[in-house]
């Protein structure tokens, strides 16, 4: 029966909540990256999954966006044609979400003849509704291949002074960084024949983008409340309408595209922006014949759509556009979801050139960036894993199954036992009132799509859970007062029940277990109002019938080892991920089951969902062992929300120690954690500091800091700092110093911080910079400059994180942070 229902499509159902969720569509020659693609994949899973536990007719929608120029390119690199090339990355994407166990409804994919269907009649749509407006640009045209060149299919001299490298693309100048048009390159040659373009005239047609504004913003102005869009939705539109919309060109000289179906275009497609977000439908018109009950039904359902921030002008300006442009009735959407980038320790994840729905087309965008991005690092995840799930969750779990287990005599032979009186037993009702607000506010949280105030609110039950076996001492009540305890009893396993379906929609994998471990279906998991599940969760010695046997109780998270953590940073080092970035994607799929027999269950999935859960300052980042495959094709760092870096050569960075003098790289500085245990002023100069420091080495070192007139004596006692340990040992006005403690130094010199490691770093351990690996010097050899050509590169940023270039210093603890000057230069 299950499965039967499964194969029929879900259409609407009057009188139900209908949702219809997409994420935004990944770039297909971009394997699933971390950064934006898992994240708003998982995000709208999450969601969806909510959805479908309260019982709501929801499906959820994706796919590979396979249109454009980068599929052309890359086709043309690999001999093969773009077709084959989609082809071969469609199934990478599909296997890795499936791997992920995302509960997509539809992953469809953007070449389907539906999708030419959906797209020629929306165009035709705004042909008739006189929207659509013919111009003339001039663009590079290869005779010999006889076709114009986009951009990254020209190369030249990089036209910036001091530059001037040869291989420079038309979009972007690999070498110095900077944007550049192909008409500003020297010396332009065709990439595919090496002959010199022309400038020719090209005919395009644009969206008249001004004349839709009164429609548009209608529709902003009333949906932006109803649905409760984020403040950073609202004012991206709002820089975009306050702008002044622009027409914009919907066609390009492309062959691998959705054709334009007019004679005079008949060699054109259409532009990716134009296309992509059609694929929403397209792919819902894949899933059903009846996809316009979906979307053309705005009284009935509701569109939520989850992307990366540079993608919310398309989602709430050029694609709503499109569609009231046609003058149907189409169901538009309701809330936005914007996931912030992720950082990966070894240098940004965020999204590379590419990636998301429009990311070739980011250059043009003009789109604001704001810069919150949250930090992945591999100590986090070992501290949240331990904390978190093993000690908090996992731990109240297996405490309670694990009693019930226990035979007659010492438990209750796996059998729940009758609770009779347990609304009037007085702890127990304390529990069932703090449970209720908890159950409230996790469904007001999810309910608005605060994916991360929801996890919160769920594993506070957890702790709430862990404190009432606690003070119940059921233990104790076990001998002294068995009525008491089998309240407790009950009560607590209706709470691990209720905390199985609560976490259902971020951690499926431990849902599925913990009812296996209760010996009940899994699909038993629900939070339907209809069906008394909420009620019930404020009396959860009733969620559980007496009587009930439950399965053999397991622990259901192991504690993350630091030698772990370490096997894993290796191995996802961004370097290596740089090298193996080309490499073909089976290694991929081999590494993928390497883990999934390594992985423990579901614990670093768990526990890489928590991690961006309780980073502060980003809506939702949920990255899972995603990580794992995804850093393989991505290169650790790229465009950052539309403004490109230069791409950093992490590998040849690293540490060579060949016969000459090894190159600079920071791996060379050796600086640890210390503590200093005891300072005093020098006896000889007014403005410096003696510090005792333990470094872990037995004996402390004795460090001279001119630090008198910016940190107070009392300051600098007992407190944990960051110190360069291999300088050559100078002396100070007779006092030798043996070490380096580092400091910030605002731009005028007149504030200095001292570099703090956090609180959980241990003494004497390693500063690190994920991504380089090496031994240090013993000593730094003072003529050669190390230290100095170094320094210039380490920074407090504007996060008051201290780095090198963009790395952050990192213990087992975490990122070393200094009190409050940003961009400050550390020495
Ligand atoms: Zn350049
Ligand atoms: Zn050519």
């Amino acid at each position: 029966m299950e499965d039967h229902n499964r194969t029929v499509p879900k259409l609407p159902i009057p009188g139900k909540r209908n949702i219809l969720i997409t994420s935004a569509l990944p770039y297909v020659n971009n394997v699933p990256h971390l950064g934006n693609i898992i994240g708003c994949v998982l995000s709208a899973d999450v969601f969806a999954r909510y959805c479908r536990l309260r019982g709501y007719n929801a499906i959820y929608i994706c796919g590979t966006d396979e249109y454009g120029t980068a599929t052309e390119t890359k086709a043309m690199e690999e001999n093969s044609t773009p077709k084959q090339i989609c082809d071969k990355y469609h199934a990478i994407h599909k296997e890795v979400y499936k791997w992920f166990n995302i509960s997509f409804d539809e992953f469809g994919r953007t070449s389907s003849p539906q999708q030419t269907e959906v797209c020629q009649t929306i165009f035709k749509k705004l042909l008739e509704n006189n929207w659509l407006s013919e111009n003339t640009m001039q663009q590079l045209y290869c005779d010999t291949c006889e076709r114009f060149l986009a951009d990254r299919l020209v190369e030249g001299n990089c036209p910036t002074e001091g530059c001037n490298y040869d291989s420079a693309r038309g979009d972007q100048c690999e070498n110095c960084g900077k944007l550049l048009n192909p008409t500003e390159l020297i010396n332009p040659r065709c990439k595919q024949c090496k002959n010199t373009p022309r400038i020719r005239d090209t005919n395009h047609l644009f969206l008249e983008l001004p004349l839709l504004k009164d429609k548009l913003v209608n529709y902003i102005e009333t949906t932006s409340v109803a649905g409760g869009w984020s403040q950073n939705a609202i004012q991206t539109t709002n820089a975009w309408l306050k702008e002044g919309l622009k027409s914009r060109c919907i066609t390009r000289d492309l062959k691998w595209g959705v054709p334009v179906p007019l004679e005079e275009f008949k060699d054109k497609v259409f532009y990716v922006w134009f296309d992509a977000p059609i694929g929403y439908v397209s792919i819902t018109a894949c899933y059903t014949p009846d996809w316009e009950k979906w979307w053309k039904n705005p009284e009935n359902v509701e569109l939520y759509q989850f992307m990366g921030k540079d993608n919310v002008p398309f989602h709430t300006v050029m694609f709503p556009s499109t569609l009231l442009g046609t003058g149907e009735n189409w169901t538009l959407m309701k809330t936005i979801s914007v996931t912030e980038y992720l950082n990966y320790e070894a240098g940004k994840f965020s999204k590379s050139k590419g990636v998301g729905v429009f990311g070739n087309d980011a250059k043009d965008t003009n789109i604001p960036v704001e810069v919150s991005d949250t930090l992945f690092t591999w100590s986090d995840l070992q501290a949240k894993s331990n904390s978190e799930l093993l000690n908090n969750l996992g731990n109240f779990i297996n405490r309670v199954l694990s009693f019930l287990a226990k035979p007659p005599g010492s438990g209750y032979g796996s059998v729940i036992p009758d609770a009779p009186g347990a609304g009037s037993h007085p702890l127990t009702n304390k529990l069932a009132e703090e449970v209720g607000k908890y159950v409230e506010q996790y469904l007001e949280a999810m309910e608005k799509v605060k994916l991360k105030q929801g996890l919160k609110t769920a594993m506070s039950i957890s702790s709430e859970g862990n404190a009432y076996l606690q003070e119940s001492q059921f233990w104790r009540l076990y001998k002294e007062d068995l009525p008491s305890c089998s309240i407790v009893v009950k009560t607590s396993l209706g709470l691990v029940y209720l905390l199985a379906c609560l976490l259902e929609p971020f951690m499926p994998s431990f849902s599925v277990e913990v009812f296996k471990q209760l010996n009940l279906p899994p699909e038993q998991a629900s939070l339907c109002d209809e069906k008394g599940d909420m009620d019930k969760a404020k009396r959860p010695w009733e969620i559980l019938p007496a009587g009930h046997k439950i399965g053999t109780p397991e622990p259901l998270f192991k504690e993350l080892k630091i030698e772990e953590v370490e096997d894993y940073r290796k191995k996802f080092a961004g370097s290596q991920a740089d090298r193996l970035e080309r490499e073909e994607a089976g290694k991929a799929a081999k590494l993928a089951e390497e883990l999934k027999k390594k992985a423990t269950g579901f614990n670093l999935f768990a526990a890489l969902v928590l991690i961006l859960i309780s980073s502060d300052g980003c809506q939702f980042e949920p990255i899972t062992a995603g990580k794992f495959i995804s850093t393989l094709f991505t290169k650790p760092n790229a465009t950052v929300g539309g403004k490109k870096q230069q791409t950093k050569k992490l590998a040849g960075e690293a540490t060579s120690r060949g016969t000459a003098e090894p190159e600079i790289s920071i791996t060379r500085l050796d600086i640890r954690v210390g503590l200093i245990k005891k300072a005093q002023k020098h006896p000889d100069a007014d403005s410096l500091y003696v510090e005792e420091i333990d470094l872990g080495e037995g004996d402390c070192r004795t460090v001279v800091s001119g630090l008198v007139k910016y940190i107070p004596l009392e300051e600098m006692q007992n407190r944990k700092v960051c110190v360069l340990c291999n300088l050559k040992p100078a002396n100070m006005r007779g006092i030798k110093s043996e070490a380096m403690v580092l400091a910030a130094s605002s731009s005028d010199h007149t504030k200095v911080e001292l570099v703090d490691p956090p609180q959980s770093a241990v003494i004497g351990e390693r500063v690190t910079f994920p991504g380089f690996e090496g031994e240090p010097d013993d000593v730094l050899n003072p003529k050669k400059k190390v230290w100095e050509a170094l320094q210039v590169d380490l920074q407090s940023n504007s996060d008051l994180v201290a780095c090198y270039k963009d790395i952050p210093l990192t213990t087992s603890g975490g990122v070393c942070k200094v009190a409050s000057i940003s961009n400050g230069s550390i020495m």
